[in-house]
């Protein structure tokens, strides 16, 4: 197989490149995060201030239902919108059942879109689901768009299975029926990009998933995929689930895949806690790109765990508070500090890894655990230059943090205030 080197440690496998809304997605682009939206789509000013943070906590791409009139009818009022508040994030259309008929009523919503998504299960029944098909890929190459074919193994095209399971059960040894269900996602994508290729859309206008919600199927079923064609591959995992759960399930299953070089774009699917936040998944897909050494979003906070040698809630603390921080200064920094997303911080409860992890660091500081002298040394570039004791400790050390970030990575010639220890910086 021939492939790309990687960002990080993983091999990248070959795919075509495909540009939405201008951003590229596969070969050798980074991998894209994604995310989607879970506002009422005809509820423009809910559906702008939702992609609008997405896109602040730096999805890349936002995809949104197109479920009825309304919404459609409301995609170009958003995206105007977006444009007016500089928030130029490519947007994806959702279609299911009905999207033949809303992209031939709402032509604008097509126009306006920088991807559809179709899936090819919910496209229509018998002798309608080809004519339904064509309509959409027409609207895609009328409006030069391409197109991502999302299978579902929750909504997988029903007469394709069942022609796949006629077919095993005429074998001398049937296979189980997973192995079956898995062959039916991945020829439902691929005989429909091949099919949306003979009505006219390019090759390099298709991307394709295959999301299922178990972890073994989920690998299973992409390592067929990427052996089998070359589109750039859209990876998650569906109904991941909520909490702990769901991040866990998400990462474990593509992981793997990433580490084989499997992967052009990933969304996290988390069903988000009453009233959560929804840029949840995005800082969890770009957590798991990050922490896999693949790209690199925001400066990582490294913490430890905590244990009896520190009883103090302290360090916890800090560690919050610096992460907090540093993302949400990142939407400035990202054009202003090139390069410090790579930046690593320490925040250690004693001194028993704390000296050691925080050198280890661009800035650590190693704080007191019970028993010890209640200062905390703090180590820049694995030098310690300071110490800081008194109440003002998280202060001081967070425009530690801002000093350095402006020293290293800001422009030459710019100045920073110097990080005074008022709490006792010697
Ligand atoms: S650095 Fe200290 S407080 Fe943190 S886990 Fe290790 S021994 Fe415990």
């Amino acid at each position: 197989m021939e492939c790309f080197p990687a960002h990080g440690t993983a091999v990248r496998r070959r795919s075509t490149k495909v540009s939405v809304g201008g951003l590229m997605v596969g070969a050798d682009a980074p991998i894209v995060v994604q995310s989607m939206t879970n506002t009422d789509t005809a509820d423009i000013a809910a559906t702008v201030a939702q992609v609008a943070a997405l896109a602040r906590a730096g999805s890349e791409v936002v995809r949104i239902t197109v479920n009825n009139a309304e919404a459609a009818a409301a995609v170009p009022v958003i995206r105007e919108q977006l444009d007016r508040r500089g928030v130029n994030v490519p947007l994806v259309g959702d279609f299911h059942f009905n999207g033949h008929r809303l992209l031939t009523q709402h032509p604008a919503c097509a126009e306006t879109l920088a991807k559809l998504r179709i899936n090819p299960g919910n496209v229509g029944r018998g002798a309608k689901r080809d004519e339904q098909f064509a309509t959409m890929i027409e609207f895609a190459c009328r409006y030069d768009k391409p197109v991502r074919i999302g299978v579902n193994w929750g909504s997988l095209d029903q007469e394709l299975l069942a022609r796949l399971m006629d077919g095993n059960a005429r074998l001398a040894q049937p296979k189980e029926a997973g192995v079956v269900m898995r062959e039916a996602l991945v020829t439902s994508a691929l005989e429909s990009a091949l099919q949306a290729e003979a009505l006219g859309l390019a090759h390099d206008r298709i991307i394709l998933s295959c999301k299922v919600s178990g972890v073994q199927d989920l690998i299973a079923v992409y390592r067929d995929l990427a052996s089998r064609c070359d589109y750039p591959l859209h990876l998650g995992l569906t109904e991941a689930g909520m909490g702990s759960k769901g991040i866990v399930a998400s990462t474990a299953a593509m992981s793997v895949l990433l580490q084989e070089g499997i992967g052009d774009t990933i969304r996290v699917s988390l069903t988000p806690e009453p009233g959560g936040d929804r840029t949840r998944e995005v800082i969890v897909a770009q957590e798991i790109l990050q922490t896999m050494g693949l790209r690199s979003f925001t400066p990582l906070v490294i913490a430890c765990p905590g244990c009896g040698r520190t009883t103090s809630t302290v360090f916890q603390e800090l560690a919050d508070r610096i992460q907090g921080y540093l993302r949400a200064q990142m939407p400035e920094w990202r054009g202003r500090y090139p390069g410090v997303e790579n930046m690593h911080v320490a925040v250690m409860g004693c001194v028993v890894n704390g000296p050691g992890e925080s050198k280890q660091a661009n800035i650590g500081i190693s704080l007191p655990g019970s028993g010890e002298t209640p200062v905390a040394p703090v180590f820049v570039d694995g030098v310690k230059t300071v110490t800081l004791k008194g109440g003002n400790i998280a202060e001081e050390f967070q425009r530690i943090v801002d000093e350095y970030v402006h020293s290293r990575y800001g422009a030459a010639g710019e100045t920073a205030a110097p990080a005074t220890g008022a709490g006792g910086a010697r």
